[in-house]
C-alpha cells in the first residue's frame, strides 16, 4: 500500500488552493466550476499514485492528464541527475553544444535507425513547427518555393500554436483563432469504426484517399505529410492493416517528406520505442516531447535524416542556407539529462515489455466490459494507449453526448481513479474514454482502473 511520503511543510495548503483559485488560468478549462468548487491541486506523486492538497489519494490512469509521465512519479534518480547537472552547467544555447545534449542525441539515434540529427526545443507544438519551417525552407531552396504545402489528417492534432493549429484535424480546436497561414491541406481520417468507404482492404483505401488529395493539389506543390502513428486526442485511432505501407509508397512516389508526430507515442507508449516502429515505416521527420523526459523537465526533439540535414548547407555565397531558427530553452541541460535517465529507466526496468503485457490486459478488460455494457461501441488501442468509444446506440453509432461521457470520468474520479476522455470541446470526437497509465503499471492497477470504469458505466447508464 502506497502512502504519502512527505507532507508539504513549506506551505499552508488551503492558502495554496485559494491562490490557485484566485490567480491561475487553468488549461482547457471553463471558469464557471471554480466559482463554486475549489480547483484540485496536486501535491505529491509516487509511481501512479497522486495526492491532492486535501490529502486525498488517486490512481492516475492518464500519466499526468495528457499521457506524459511514462516512468511514473517520484523518480529520485532523475531528480538527482538533473540536480547534479544544474550545479555543473544549467544552460547554454545557440551554436555551441552541451554534454547532456550530445549524449542524449547519440542515445536517441541508436533507437532510430535511418535517422541521424536531433534538434532541441521545449514542446510538442514547437517541435512540429520546426518541421514545418524546415519543409518551407527546403521548398524555397530546392523547389523554387513551389513544394510548400503540408498535408495533415482529419482528427489528428499537432499543437496549440497558430502554425500547428493550421494543421489541426480537429476543426473546433482552431475555431476563433484564425486567420491562419496558408498552405495546409486536410486528408481524410482512417478510423474504420466510422468508415467513410464501404470496402474491404480499408487501410489501403484510406491511404489512397491521401493520394487523391495530392493529385488534386498537384504533387509538385506538396512538401510534407504529417501523421500521428496512433491518433491520440482525436479518438485513439490505430490505422488499419495495409495503411502504412501504402502511405510510405505514396510519399516516395510523389517525393513528399513523411513526418511522424510521436509527441504522444514516443518513448514507449505503444510498447516500442516509437509508434512508427510497429508499422515498419521509414519517416523523414520524427517529433517527440511528452514522454521524452516524462515531465521531469521540458524537452522536445525534432529528429531527421542526414539527407534532410544536408539540404541546409550554407557557404559564403549562400549565407541563408542554414536553418535560421533557435529555441532559447532548447539550451537547457535539464531536458536532455532527464531524458537520458528516463531512457535508462525504460530500458533497465523492461518497461517496453511491461507496456505490451499490461496494454494487452487493459484491452482485454475493456473488451470484457464491452460484452456487458452496450454503451461501449468500440474498443481500440496499442500498448498502454487504450480507448473505449461510447455510443448512444451500437446500430447507429450515434456518439454519446459529452455530459454523460464526462459523468463517467467524474464517477471514476469519485472512486479515486483519474481517467481521460477525448477532447471536451470537440463535438463528435469527445466520446472516447482514454487510458494511458505510466509504463510501470501493474496488473492490479490495470484491474482497478477498468473496475472503476465498470462501476461508473453501471452508475451512469444502469
Ligand atoms: N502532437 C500531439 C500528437 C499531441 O498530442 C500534442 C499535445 N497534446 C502536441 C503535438 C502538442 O504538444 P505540446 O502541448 O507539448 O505543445
Amino acid at each position: 500500500e502506497t502512502t504519502m511520503t512527505q507532507t508539504d511543510t513549506r506551505n499552508d495548503l488551503s492558502a495554496v488552493v485559494a491562490a490557485d483559485r484566485a490567480h491561475v488560468w487553468h488549461h482547457l478549462s471553463q471558469h464557471k466550476p471554480f466559482e463554486t468548487t475549489d480547483p484540485r491541486v496536486y501535491v505529491e506523486g509516487k509511481g501512479l499514485t497522486l495526492w491532492d492538497a486535501t490529502g486525498r489519494e488517486f490512481l492516475d490512469a492518464v500519466s499526468g492528464g495528457v499521457w506524459t509521465v511514462n516512468v511514473g512519479y517520484g523518480r529520485e534518480s532523475i531528480a538527482d541527475a538533473v540536480r547534479d547537472q544544474l550545479v555543473k552547467l544549467n544552460y547554454f544555447a545557440g551554436a555551441a553544444g552541451t554534454v547532456p545534449g550530445a549524449l542524449f542525441a547519440e542515445r536517441l539515434i541508436e533507437k532510430m535507425p535511418g535517422l541521424s540529427r536531433v534538434y532541441y526545443s521545449n514542446s510538442g507544438s514547437e517541435a512540429n513547427e520546426k518541421v514545418y519551417k524546415m519543409v518551407r525552407q527546403i521548398s524555397h531552396r530546392h523547389h523554387g518555393g513551389k513544394k510548400s504545402k503540408i498535408l495533415y489528417r482529419e482528427r489528428d492534432y499537432h499543437g496549440t500554436t497558430i502554425g500547428t493549429l493550421a494543421t489541426s484535424g480537429q476543426k473546433q480546436r482552431a475555431e476563433q483563432y484564425g486567420p491562419f497561414p496558408e498552405g495546409f491541406v486536410e486528408v481524410p481520417h482512417c478510423l474504420e469504426y466510422r468508415a467513410q468507404w464501404d470496402t474491404a482492404g480499408y487501410g489501403r483505401r484510406a491511404a489512397d484517399a491521401i493520394e487523391e488529395v495530392i493529385l488534386r493539389e498537384g504533387p509538385e506543390t506538396v512538401g510534407c505529410l504529417v501523421l500521428e502513428p496512433v491518433t491520440a486526442g482525436g479518438g485513439v485511432i490505430v490505422p488499419p492493416e495495409g495503411y502504412w505501407p501504402r502511405v510510405q509508397e505514396i510519399c516516395r512516389t510523389y517525393d513528399i517528406l513523411l513526418h511522424i508526430d510521436e509527441v504522444v507515442c514516443g518513448l514507449g507508449r505503444t510498447g516500442t520505442w516509437f509508434g512508427y516502429q510497429n508499422f515498419g515505416i521509414e519517416p523523414d521527420f520524427v517529433t517527440m516531447a511528452k514522454g521524452v523526459a516524462s515531465g521531469y523537465a521540458a524537452i522536445a526533439c525534432t529528429v531527421t535524416t542526414e539527407a534532410v540535414f544536408d539540404l541546409f548547407k550554407d557557404d559564403a555565397a549562400d549565407p541563408l542556407g542554414h536553418f535560421r531558427d533557435i529555441s532559447t530553452f532548447g539550451g537547457c541541460t535539464s531536458g536532455p539529462v532527464a531524458a537520458l535517465e528516463n531512457m535508462r529507466i525504460i530500458e533497465d526496468e523492461g518497461l517496453l515489455e511491461n507496456t505490451k503485457a499490461m496494454g494487452a490486459r487493459c484491452l482485454a478488460n475493456l473488451r470484457d466490459l464491452m460484452d456487458r455494457h452496450p454503451v461501449i461501441g468500440d474498443v481500440r488501442g496499442m500498448g498502454l494507449f487504450c480507448g473505449a468509444e461510447l455510443v448512444v446506440d451500437r446500430a447507429t453509432k450515434e456518439p454519446m453526448d459529452e455530459a454523460r461521457v464526462q459523468a463517467v470520468v467524474a464517477h471514476c474520479l469519485s472512486q479515486g481513479v483519474i481517467i481521460g476522455a477525448t477532447n471536451r470541446s470537440l463535438p463528435g470526437y469527445n466520446n472516447t474514454l482514454c487510458l494511458s497509465p505510466a509504463l510501470t503499471v501493474t496488473a492490479a492497477e490495470i484491474d482497478r482502473i477498468t473496475g472503476a470504469i465498470d462501476a461508473a458505466l453501471t452508475a451512469v447508464f444502469g
